[in-house]
Protein backbone atom coordinates (compact mmCIF):
# COMPACT_ATOMS: atom_id res chain seq x y z
CA UNK A 1 0.00 0.00 0.00
CA UNK A 2 0.99 3.41 -0.80
CA UNK A 3 1.62 4.88 2.73
CA UNK A 4 3.43 7.62 2.25
CA UNK A 5 1.18 8.47 -0.36
CA UNK A 6 -2.14 8.42 1.77
CA UNK A 7 -0.19 10.23 4.79
CA UNK A 8 0.50 13.06 2.33
CA UNK A 9 -3.15 12.90 1.55
CA UNK A 10 -4.91 13.47 4.62
CA UNK A 11 -2.63 16.06 5.56
CA UNK A 12 -3.25 17.80 2.14
CA UNK A 13 -7.29 17.18 3.25
CA UNK A 14 -6.93 18.73 6.18
CA UNK A 15 -4.95 21.82 4.77
CA UNK A 16 -7.24 22.34 2.62
CA UNK A 17 -10.08 22.17 5.00
CA UNK A 18 -8.58 25.30 6.69
CA UNK A 19 -7.62 27.02 3.95
CA UNK A 20 -11.74 26.65 3.42
CA UNK A 21 -11.25 25.32 -0.14
CA UNK A 22 -14.78 23.63 -0.75
CA UNK A 23 -15.18 19.95 0.16
CA UNK A 24 -15.37 19.14 -3.51
CA UNK A 25 -12.36 20.11 -4.47
CA UNK A 26 -10.46 18.71 -1.10
CA UNK A 27 -12.14 15.24 -2.29
CA UNK A 28 -10.00 15.82 -5.80
CA UNK A 29 -6.89 17.05 -4.39
CA UNK A 30 -6.46 13.74 -2.13
CA UNK A 31 -8.14 11.69 -5.05
CA UNK A 32 -5.47 12.45 -7.43
CA UNK A 33 -2.77 11.41 -4.48
CA UNK A 34 -4.10 8.21 -5.08
CA UNK A 35 -2.38 5.48 -6.86
CA UNK A 36 -4.34 4.70 -10.02
CA UNK A 37 -4.97 1.01 -10.58
CA UNK A 38 -6.44 -1.62 -13.08
CA UNK A 39 -10.13 -1.46 -12.56
CA UNK A 40 -10.64 -4.12 -9.81
CA UNK A 41 -13.24 -7.16 -9.75
CA UNK A 42 -15.89 -7.70 -6.93
CA UNK A 43 -16.78 -10.54 -5.09
CA UNK A 44 -19.64 -11.50 -3.59
CA UNK A 45 -18.90 -14.76 -1.32
CA UNK A 46 -21.00 -17.07 0.68
CA UNK A 47 -19.75 -17.46 4.09
CA UNK A 48 -21.72 -20.03 5.59
CA UNK A 49 -20.77 -21.84 8.43
CA UNK A 50 -17.79 -20.04 10.12
CA UNK A 51 -15.88 -23.51 10.51
CA UNK A 52 -15.04 -22.90 7.17
CA UNK A 53 -11.97 -20.08 8.36
CA UNK A 54 -10.37 -23.73 9.58
CA UNK A 55 -11.56 -26.59 7.44
CA UNK A 56 -10.21 -27.97 4.05
CA UNK A 57 -13.46 -28.44 2.31
CA UNK A 58 -14.33 -27.47 -1.23
CA UNK A 59 -15.61 -24.14 -0.36
CA UNK A 60 -12.25 -22.73 1.37
CA UNK A 61 -10.25 -24.74 -1.37
CA UNK A 62 -12.15 -22.59 -4.22
CA UNK A 63 -11.63 -19.65 -1.86
CA UNK A 64 -7.48 -19.80 -2.08
CA UNK A 65 -7.58 -20.28 -6.01
CA UNK A 66 -9.97 -17.22 -6.23
CA UNK A 67 -7.32 -15.79 -3.94
CA UNK A 68 -4.14 -16.57 -5.76
CA UNK A 69 -6.04 -15.48 -9.28
CA UNK A 70 -6.52 -12.19 -7.57
CA UNK A 71 -3.33 -11.73 -6.53
CA UNK A 72 -1.75 -12.87 -9.96
CA UNK A 73 -3.81 -10.49 -11.58
CA UNK A 74 -2.53 -7.62 -9.46
CA UNK A 75 -2.69 -7.06 -5.72
CA UNK A 76 -5.49 -4.79 -4.30
CA UNK A 77 -4.28 -1.71 -2.34
CA UNK A 78 -7.12 -2.72 0.51
CA UNK A 79 -9.85 -4.71 0.56
CA UNK A 80 -13.20 -3.45 1.54
CA UNK A 81 -16.01 -6.13 2.98
CA UNK A 82 -19.85 -5.49 3.98
CA UNK A 83 -20.46 -8.28 5.95
CA UNK A 84 -23.68 -9.59 6.99
CA UNK A 85 -22.34 -9.59 10.70
CA UNK A 86 -22.51 -5.83 11.23
CA UNK A 87 -25.79 -4.17 11.24
CA UNK A 88 -25.82 -0.96 12.60
CA UNK A 89 -27.98 2.38 12.45
CA UNK A 90 -26.59 4.62 10.01
CA UNK A 91 -23.79 3.70 8.25
CA UNK A 92 -20.12 3.25 9.35
CA UNK A 93 -16.64 2.38 8.19
CA UNK A 94 -14.42 1.02 10.22
CA UNK A 95 -11.29 3.68 10.20
CA UNK A 96 -8.71 2.01 12.97
CA UNK A 97 -5.11 1.00 12.14
CA UNK A 98 -5.35 -2.24 13.71
CA UNK A 99 -8.59 -3.84 13.42
CA UNK A 100 -9.39 -6.85 16.11
CA UNK A 101 -10.09 -10.56 14.92
CA UNK A 102 -13.85 -10.55 16.28
CA UNK A 103 -14.97 -14.43 17.28
CA UNK A 104 -18.93 -13.38 17.16
CA UNK A 105 -20.07 -17.04 17.28
CA UNK A 106 -20.47 -19.51 19.64
CA UNK A 107 -20.23 -23.34 20.31
CA UNK A 108 -17.32 -23.96 18.14
CA UNK A 109 -14.41 -25.74 18.72
CA UNK A 110 -11.60 -23.28 20.67
CA UNK A 111 -9.45 -23.84 17.64
CA UNK A 112 -11.74 -21.38 16.12
CA UNK A 113 -11.77 -19.19 18.66
CA UNK A 114 -8.11 -19.07 18.60
CA UNK A 115 -7.48 -17.79 15.32
CA UNK A 116 -6.39 -14.24 14.70
CA UNK A 117 -6.60 -12.39 11.41
CA UNK A 118 -3.73 -10.29 11.28
CA UNK A 119 -4.36 -7.50 8.29
CA UNK A 120 -4.01 -3.53 9.10
CA UNK A 121 -6.74 -1.60 8.46
CA UNK A 122 -6.45 1.82 6.30
CA UNK A 123 -7.66 4.78 7.74
CA UNK A 124 -7.05 6.92 4.69
CA UNK A 125 -9.15 4.75 2.68
CA UNK A 126 -12.10 4.54 5.34
CA UNK A 127 -11.86 8.50 5.07
CA UNK A 128 -11.35 8.43 1.24
CA UNK A 129 -15.00 6.19 1.38
CA UNK A 130 -16.73 8.28 3.41
CA UNK A 131 -15.70 11.33 1.33
CA UNK A 132 -17.55 9.64 -1.74
CA UNK A 133 -20.43 8.63 -0.74
CA UNK A 134 -23.22 10.80 -0.68
CA UNK A 135 -26.24 8.92 -0.42
CA UNK A 136 -25.84 9.39 3.12
CA UNK A 137 -23.45 10.51 6.41
CA UNK A 138 -21.18 7.83 7.23
CA UNK A 139 -19.53 7.47 10.31
CA UNK A 140 -15.65 6.42 10.91
CA UNK A 141 -16.08 3.52 13.65
CA UNK A 142 -12.90 2.30 15.80
CA UNK A 143 -14.67 -0.23 17.76
CA UNK A 144 -15.93 -3.16 15.07
CA UNK A 145 -13.02 -4.57 13.70
CA UNK A 146 -13.36 -8.11 11.51
CA UNK A 147 -16.07 -10.17 12.18
CA UNK A 148 -16.34 -13.53 10.73
CA UNK A 149 -18.43 -12.54 7.36
CA UNK A 150 -14.74 -10.73 6.89
CA UNK A 151 -12.24 -12.91 8.32
CA UNK A 152 -13.16 -16.28 7.87
CA UNK A 153 -13.34 -15.97 4.32
CA UNK A 154 -10.12 -13.87 3.89
CA UNK A 155 -8.45 -16.22 6.11
CA UNK A 156 -8.52 -19.02 3.64
CA UNK A 157 -8.49 -16.45 0.41
CA UNK A 158 -5.73 -14.24 1.51
CA UNK A 159 -3.98 -16.09 4.49
CA UNK A 160 -0.89 -13.95 4.30
CA UNK A 161 -2.82 -11.13 5.83
CA UNK A 162 -1.19 -8.47 4.72
CA UNK A 163 -3.67 -6.63 2.35
CA UNK A 164 -5.07 -4.02 4.76
CA UNK A 165 -8.92 -4.55 5.26
CA UNK A 166 -11.83 -1.96 6.35
CA UNK A 167 -15.41 -2.90 6.72
CA UNK A 168 -18.38 -0.77 5.59
CA UNK A 169 -21.74 -1.56 8.12
CA UNK A 170 -25.41 -2.24 7.07
CA UNK A 171 -27.62 0.37 7.88
CA UNK A 172 -30.30 -2.72 8.50
CA UNK A 173 -33.47 -0.03 9.00
CA UNK A 174 -32.94 1.21 5.18
CA UNK A 175 -34.84 -0.65 2.42
CA UNK A 176 -33.04 -2.59 0.06
CA UNK A 177 -32.98 0.18 -2.97
CA UNK A 178 -30.99 2.21 -0.54
CA UNK A 179 -28.39 -0.45 -0.11
CA UNK A 180 -27.83 -1.09 -4.27
CA UNK A 181 -27.77 2.85 -4.40
CA UNK A 182 -24.72 3.29 -1.49
CA UNK A 183 -23.21 0.36 -3.81
CA UNK A 184 -23.20 1.99 -6.89
CA UNK A 185 -21.10 5.11 -4.90
CA UNK A 186 -18.22 2.58 -3.97
CA UNK A 187 -17.87 2.54 -8.15
CA UNK A 188 -14.55 5.07 -7.53
CA UNK A 189 -12.94 2.66 -5.29
CA UNK A 190 -12.69 -0.03 -8.10
CA UNK A 191 -10.10 2.05 -10.15
CA UNK A 192 -7.54 2.97 -6.63
CA UNK A 193 -7.03 -0.76 -6.48
CA UNK A 194 -9.88 -1.21 -3.77
CA UNK A 195 -11.04 -4.92 -3.71
CA UNK A 196 -14.76 -4.73 -2.76
CA UNK A 197 -16.49 -7.81 -1.55
CA UNK A 198 -20.09 -8.21 -0.16
CA UNK A 199 -20.02 -11.58 2.63
CA UNK A 200 -23.36 -12.91 3.21
CA UNK A 201 -25.60 -15.89 1.85
CA UNK A 202 -28.60 -16.06 -1.37
CA UNK A 203 -30.33 -18.58 0.90
CA UNK A 204 -29.85 -18.44 4.66
CA UNK A 205 -32.29 -19.80 7.27
CA UNK A 206 -30.60 -20.90 10.39
CA UNK A 207 -33.42 -22.29 11.66
CA UNK A 208 -34.40 -24.64 9.00
CA UNK A 209 -30.40 -26.18 8.33
CA UNK A 210 -30.59 -30.01 7.76
CA UNK A 211 -28.41 -31.79 9.89
CA UNK A 212 -29.56 -35.04 9.10
CA UNK A 213 -26.69 -35.42 6.66
CA UNK A 214 -28.80 -36.88 4.03
CA UNK A 215 -27.59 -33.71 1.65
CA UNK A 216 -31.41 -32.99 1.19
CA UNK A 217 -32.01 -29.49 -0.20
CA UNK A 218 -35.35 -27.76 0.57
CA UNK A 219 -37.54 -26.95 -2.80
CA UNK A 220 -37.61 -23.39 -1.40
CA UNK A 221 -34.20 -22.77 -1.34
CA UNK A 222 -33.16 -24.40 -4.60
CA UNK A 223 -36.04 -22.03 -6.29
CA UNK A 224 -34.35 -18.97 -4.93
CA UNK A 225 -31.02 -19.55 -5.36
CA UNK A 226 -32.44 -20.65 -9.33
CA UNK A 227 -34.55 -17.22 -9.65
CA UNK A 228 -31.78 -15.07 -8.09
CA UNK A 229 -29.07 -16.57 -10.43
CA UNK A 230 -31.68 -16.15 -13.27
CA UNK A 231 -32.39 -12.87 -12.48
CA UNK A 232 -28.75 -12.22 -12.35
CA UNK A 233 -27.61 -14.21 -15.49
CA UNK A 234 -30.28 -11.28 -17.18
CA UNK A 235 -28.77 -8.46 -15.08
CA UNK A 236 -32.41 -7.70 -13.94
CA UNK A 237 -31.48 -5.29 -11.01
CA UNK A 238 -34.95 -4.49 -10.29
CA UNK A 239 -36.52 -8.14 -9.60
CA UNK A 240 -33.92 -8.58 -7.62
CA UNK A 241 -34.67 -5.50 -5.42
CA UNK A 242 -38.06 -6.51 -5.59
CA UNK A 243 -37.91 -10.20 -4.81
CA UNK A 244 -40.05 -9.98 -1.36
CA UNK A 245 -43.08 -9.03 -3.68
CA UNK A 246 -42.17 -11.42 -6.38
CA UNK A 247 -41.39 -14.73 -4.55
CA UNK A 248 -43.63 -14.30 -1.82
CA UNK A 249 -43.67 -17.30 0.96
CA UNK A 250 -40.77 -18.44 -1.30
CA UNK A 251 -38.63 -15.25 0.19
CA UNK A 252 -39.89 -15.27 3.95
CA UNK A 253 -38.59 -19.08 4.18
CA UNK A 254 -35.45 -18.29 2.49
CA UNK A 255 -34.47 -15.27 4.11
CA UNK A 256 -36.66 -14.97 7.94
CA UNK A 257 -34.68 -11.95 8.00
CA UNK A 258 -33.19 -10.62 5.02
CA UNK A 259 -29.21 -9.48 6.94
CA UNK A 260 -27.62 -12.08 5.00
CA UNK A 261 -29.15 -11.00 1.72
CA UNK A 262 -28.16 -7.17 1.79
CA UNK A 263 -24.38 -8.09 0.88
CA UNK A 264 -26.04 -8.74 -2.51
CA UNK A 265 -27.12 -5.02 -2.89
CA UNK A 266 -23.89 -3.74 -2.88
CA UNK A 267 -22.53 -6.16 -5.09
CA UNK A 268 -25.30 -5.44 -7.64
CA UNK A 269 -25.11 -2.00 -7.62
CA UNK A 270 -21.67 -2.19 -8.53
CA UNK A 271 -22.39 -3.70 -11.89
CA UNK A 272 -20.81 -1.89 -14.96
CA UNK A 273 -22.66 -1.84 -18.13
CA UNK A 274 -21.07 -5.56 -19.95
CA UNK A 275 -19.74 -6.75 -16.71
CA UNK A 276 -19.94 -10.62 -16.21
CA UNK A 277 -20.73 -12.74 -13.15
CA UNK A 278 -18.89 -16.25 -13.06
CA UNK A 279 -19.92 -18.11 -10.53
CA UNK A 280 -18.64 -20.46 -7.71
CA UNK A 281 -19.09 -22.67 -5.01
CA UNK A 282 -23.04 -22.74 -6.70
CA UNK A 283 -24.31 -25.34 -4.12
CA UNK A 284 -26.44 -25.48 -1.21
CA UNK A 285 -25.36 -26.71 2.37
CA UNK A 286 -27.05 -28.20 4.87
CA UNK A 287 -30.55 -27.38 2.63
CA UNK A 288 -30.86 -23.87 3.75
CA UNK A 289 -27.31 -22.20 3.04
CA UNK A 290 -27.11 -21.45 -0.63
CA UNK A 291 -23.32 -21.05 -0.49
CA UNK A 292 -22.91 -19.70 -4.41
CA UNK A 293 -20.86 -16.88 -4.71
CA UNK A 294 -19.27 -14.68 -7.78
CA UNK A 295 -16.60 -12.66 -9.15
CA UNK A 296 -17.61 -9.59 -11.17
CA UNK A 297 -15.54 -7.92 -14.32
CA UNK A 298 -15.66 -6.36 -17.56
ZN1 LIG B 1 -23.19 -15.43 8.53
Amino acid sequence: MHRRTFIKSAGLLAAAQLTGMTSISALKALENTLAPSERMPVLFVGHGNPMNAIEDNSYTQTWGRMGKDILKRGKPQAILVVSAHWLTRGTLVTAMEHPKTIHDFGGFPQALFDQQYKAPGSPDMARYTKDIITATTVGLDHEWGLDHGSWSVLLPMFPAADIPVYQLSIDYGRPIHFHYQLGQQLSRLRDKGVLIMGSGNIVHNLGRVNWSGDGKIYDWAAEFDARFKEWMDKGDHTSLIDYQKLLGATAQMAHPTNDHLLPLYYVLGLQQKGEKLSYFNDTIDMGSISMRSMIMEG
